[in-house]
């Protein structure tokens, strides 16, 4: 059969849930799939014997649309492991140790994260993380970047450093200067608030045993025998008011609908004829990738924890901004330990630049400073290979320029024809995580079944 009621590209979160959602009503649906698998950026790999959560990983109490799928899904959760100590390098290169989510800085320092912390919750409370361009303070905030904003609120650099920390390298993996305070606000607001930025037990609460990509693979095996075709990426698409044709390299289909989910940036390098508005194709130029280099680091034991150490570390002055104990507690008689670190933006230029062997040096130190001499002789080294990979090129999402949001944001959602988009990447809340996939993926499923 080549004729469907509509057809999904991509066999992510957000299409498989549009897929599961429209089969569930009795709609005939076929989802396309560039890749030889399903999940998009949740992969959940065995490398050379070690389970790998390669993308997505962790779940955090606001994402009620995941936990609710996990729950239908009857997939179990445990938490992050986050016993025992944390450690904080400062400006001054002193290593520190803490309890909690307060970095030991000084007092003044403390007072003045403190207070951008709670500014940056009072912009977030007005904000409807569907509309950011629609905040009161809209057109300001997108035309300053996050780090000039910052500048403009204290004169303090590390209390600077450090809430810069929670948007540029953790989250939208961007440098600070090159995106809009409008942004790090929809970021805050699309996880319920700055002050759960802030907390890295929130953000980083639990793992899903097994691992996340079970939530896409459950989904996919849900769906009838040849729903799902893998290895077939869409080229072109032909479209008019009453339906469109898809091709791949494989066949042509033909759809009432066809739902394109996958990240922006993917949008455009399928052909339209004819071409998509103007207004989609400006825009779709202003949304870009960041980058992060996402390390899997697995060592005999988990020898941190008898120094006293959760494994949670962060520094904004590292080049490991931040990393965790990532052992696979849900795995029978697992007794190595793993760590999970970040190497963001224009570190992790830096750092792509040089030989793998460097590479491998550079981050063991890194680890070695958080952690002591032991980081330096791991078992097993494993860096995420997701800017290498044309189905993603960048990682975690894609986020605007400084000044789109508010110029081309009510864009995003907007069906053109008989065509839909959806991602993670244009949610409201659970912007950039799975939760907001998913929830991308239910409001199309909602809007072409009314
Ligand atoms: P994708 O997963 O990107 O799926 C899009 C699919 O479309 C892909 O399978 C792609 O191959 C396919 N495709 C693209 N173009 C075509 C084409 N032309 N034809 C056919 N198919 C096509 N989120 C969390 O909630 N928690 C985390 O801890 C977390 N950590 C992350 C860590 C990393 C390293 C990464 C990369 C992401 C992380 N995320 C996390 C984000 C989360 O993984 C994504 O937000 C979510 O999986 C995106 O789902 P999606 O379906 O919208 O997009």
């Amino acid at each position: 059969m080549t004729d469907f009621d509509v057809v999904v590209v991509g066999a992510g979160v957000t299409g498989l849930t549009v897929a599961n959602r429209l089969h569930a009503a009795g709609r005939s649906v076929l989802v396309l799939e560039a890749r030889d698998r399903v999940g998009g950026r949740l992969l959940t790999e065995d490398v050379e014997g070690v389970r790998l959560e390669v993308g997505g990983q962790w779940v955090s109490p606001d994402q009620t649309a995941l936990l609710a799928l996990i729950d239908e899904l009857g997939l179990e959760m445990y938490p992050r492991y986050r016993a025992g100590d944390s450690v904080y390098i400062g400006r001054d290169g002193v290593r520190r140790t803490f309890e909690g989510e307060k970095f030991p800085v000084s007092e003044t320092t403390a007072a003045e994260v403190d207070r951008l912390v709670e500014e940056l919750d009072r912009l977030a409370a007005q904000m409807d993380p569907l509309s950011p361009w629609e905040h009161p303070d809209a057109e300001v905030l997108d035309r300053i970047s996050f780090a000039a904003w910052l500048a403009g609120q204290t004169d303090d650099p590390e209390a600077r450093d450090n809430v810069a920390l929670y948007v540029g390298p953790a989250m939208l993996t961007k440098p600070a200067h090159s995106f809009s305070a409008l942004s790090a606000v929809l970021m805050a607001a699309s996880a319920g608030g700055f002050s759960h930025l802030v907390d890295a037990d929130f953000i980083l609460d639990r793992r899903v045993v097994g691992g996340l990509q079970r939530v896409p693979l459950a989904l996919a095996s849900r769906l009838p025998a040849g729903t799902v075709h893998l290895d077939e990426a869409v080229t072109k698409i032909e479209w008019a008011d009453e339906g469109a044709t898809v091709f791949t390299g494989r066949g042509s289909y033909h759809g009432r609908n066809v739902v394109l989910a996958v990240p922006p940036t993917l949008v455009s390098r399928v052909q339209y004829i004819p071409a998509l508005p103007p207004v989609q194709a400006q825009m779709r130029q202003h949304i870009s990738f960041g980058l992060v280099i996402k390390l899997h680091i697995t060592y005999e034991t988990p020898f941190w924890r008898d120094l006293g150490l959760s494994g949670t570390a962060f520094s904004p002055y590292s080049l490991v901004h931040e990393a965790y104990d990532n052992t696979n507690e849900d795995v029978e008689g697992e007794t190595r330990g793993t760590l999970v670190g970040f190497v963001s933006d224009v570190k992790a230029d830096s750092l792509l630049a040089l030989t793998p062997e460097e590479r491998r040096s550079r981050v063991l130190e890194a680890l070695a400073a958080y952690y002591g001499e032991q980081a330096l002789t791991p078992v097993h080294y494993y860096e995420s290979p997701w800017m290498a990979d044309e189905w993603t090129v960048g990682a975690f999402g894609t986020s605007f320029d400084i000044g789109s949001l508010t110029r081309y944001g009510r864009h995003l959602r907007a069906d053109v024809g008989p065509l839909a988009f959806a991602s993670s990447d244009i949610a409201g809340l659970g912007f950039q995580h799975v939760d907001g996939a998913i929830r991308m993926g239910e409001a199309v499923a909602a809007r072409i079944l009314a």
